[in-house]
């Protein structure tokens, strides 16, 4: 393992492979690994629980504030956990999938899970996925990550991730893209490319590849290497 205690930001629109990405680059760097987008499916899926309007801004940022995220170690992996308990498998749901990014598109609710994420990611080093990662959560992260692929290959991606059919490719390509188009065109930290960001198109690159290529990145970063 690297003795490289870096902050990276991984972002990118939805289906590019960021946690994927994300989690592998942080073992390899033996980092924490933080998926943003997770907490927001987990405060969208509380509030659904809860019977909490997802127009009531008040009331969400007001439960988001309320609700303790922090890790605890599962056989020896660090996990996140919401509330004292895992994340529920439903914070997947195609329910909370539509619904997110109506709730992350508050800037109070924002404001809230930023505030968690750093104190979160405080620490040896933390590579972190989201939207506004590079741009509002770490500003300041000396390795910033923008990932893409185009739009049929990040459906097809999510298609073998949930394990359906690709004549379903039609659907999640649709689906996919309305989501992008609300997380790019909402008023409060869209999802945009940071000024010192490095895009990587993963289009036709294996998981592995573009792992390489960031972990190429953050031993530069961190060690001058192949400078
Ligand atoms: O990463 P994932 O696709 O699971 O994220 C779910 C949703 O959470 C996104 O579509 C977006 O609306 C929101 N999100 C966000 N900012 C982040 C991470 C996720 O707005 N940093």
């Amino acid at each position: 393992m690297l003795p490289c205690q870096l902050n990276i930001a991984i972002d990118g629109p939805a289906g590019a492979g960021k946690s994927s990405v994300a989690r592998a680059v942080a073992q390899a760097l033996g980092l924490v690994y933080l998926d943003t987008g997770a907490m927001y499916r987990a405060i969208t899926w509380k509030a659904l629980q809860m019977g909490v309007p997802l127009t009531d801004v008040d009331a969400l940022s007001s439960l988001a504030a309320a609700t303790d995220f922090h890790w605890d170690s599962e056989n020896g992996i660090l996990e996140l956990y919401m509330d004292g308990k895992p994340l529920p498998a439903a914070i997947r749901s195609a329910e909370v999938t539509q619904q997110v990014s109506l709730v992350a598109s508050y800037e109070q609710v924002r404001k809230e899970m930023r505030q968690k994420q750093r104190a979160l990611g405080n620490g040896n080093g933390v590579v972190m996925d989201g939207r506004d990662i590079g741009t509002a959560v770490m500003p300041n992260a000396p390795l910033k990550i923008f990932l893409t692929a185009s739009l049929e290959e990040r459906a097809e991606r999510r298609l073998r991730e949930l394990g359906q059919d690709l004549s379903l490719l039609p659907q999640m390509m649709r689906s996919l893209a309305e989501r992008d188009h609300k997380d790019s065109s909402r008023e409060h930290s869209p999802l945009s490319i940071a000024e010192d960001a490095i895009i990587i198109d993963t289009t036709g690159l294996s998981l592995s590849q573009v792992v390489d290529l960031v972990i190429g990145h953050a031993k530069r970063v961190c060690f001058g290497e192949g400078e």
